[in-house]
């Protein structure tokens, strides 16, 4: 569940995500009047199992509900929240009328709340690692081996004035980088690391050691590129780097 929303006096209408259908929104009649109706299984950001009861012209009327994973320490734990909501906000934006791909970020999304309920690793990796595989999901991923300009390798461009176009989502060489509007600052070891953890799992990317300013500099890059291509600003990106900066960890990366 993404969300809920009380109606009325009795009832409550919430955001599901789902692995079939993406996002829906249901009617759950009675669930704040009688607690025992859903026993305390209605909460946000928990993994539940439905019976939906289709209503023509009206929202799905919720008639069961199962926990099938509280994932509780999300709901604990304010950075834990700060980036299932952010995380959550992505996966279930619809995309744009002529987008590249419709994404299934369902099992995704599973995955990456399970690992962040059970530190399974460390949080600021999962972070960027979420992102990267969802902007490959989505069709737009960044083209990161090559100046997209003078077609110069990764490996033989200098490590000044590397950027990236967040418009055509191209590399650019320090070279090429004053003909290009817009690009985005970012330094060799980062966009390494983007594209070890696009060919990561989970189990692989937890057994690393990464620098905690290249992690920074690679959330703070797809927290610009990805809302872009997604044509919508996540409104949790706020809270995010509003709970990042009380721990002074504030995106130090700029356009330009
Ligand atoms: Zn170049």
């Amino acid at each position: 569940m993404l969300r809920r929303i009380p109606y009325g006096d009795h009832d409550l209408i919430l955001t599901l995500f789902t692995p079939d259908h993406g996002k829906i929104s249901v009617f759950a009649k009675s669930a704040r009047k009688d607690a025992r109706r859903f026993s305390g299984t209605l909460e946000p950001l928990s993994v539940l199992k439905v019976v939906l009861k289709t209503r023509s012209g009206n929202l799905s009327l919720l008639s069961e509900a199962v926990l099938v994973d509280p994932l509780a320490t999300i709901r604990t734990d304010l950075r834990k929240t700060a980036y299932a909501s952010y995380w959550s906000e992505i996966a279930g934006i619809v995309p744009e009328e002529g987008a590249v791909q419709k994404p299934n970020g369902y099992p995704l999304l599973h995955q990456a709340l399970t690992a962040l309920d059970r530190d399974m690793m460390d949080k600021a990796v999962l972070h960027v690692l979420f992102q990267l595989k969802f902007t490959r999901l989505s069709g737009f991923f960044p083209e990161l081996t090559h100046c997209q300009t003078c077609r110069t390798h990764l490996d033989d461009v200098s490590p000044r004035g590397l950027a990236v176009d967040i418009l055509s989502g191209g590399l650019i060489c320090g070279d090429c980088v004053s003909r290009t509007l817009g690009p985005y600052r970012l330094s060799k070891g980062a966009v390494k690391i983007l594209l070890w953890l696009e060919t990561a799992d989970i189990l692989k990317a937890s057994r690393i050691r990464f620098t905690r300013d290249l992690l920074e500099e690679c959330a703070c890059f797809l927290e610009a590129f990805l809302p872009h291509h997604l044509g919508h600003a996540p409104r949790s990106l706020v809270f995010l780097k509003h709970i990042r900066n009380r721990k002074k960890e504030g995106c130090s990366y700029h356009v330009g």
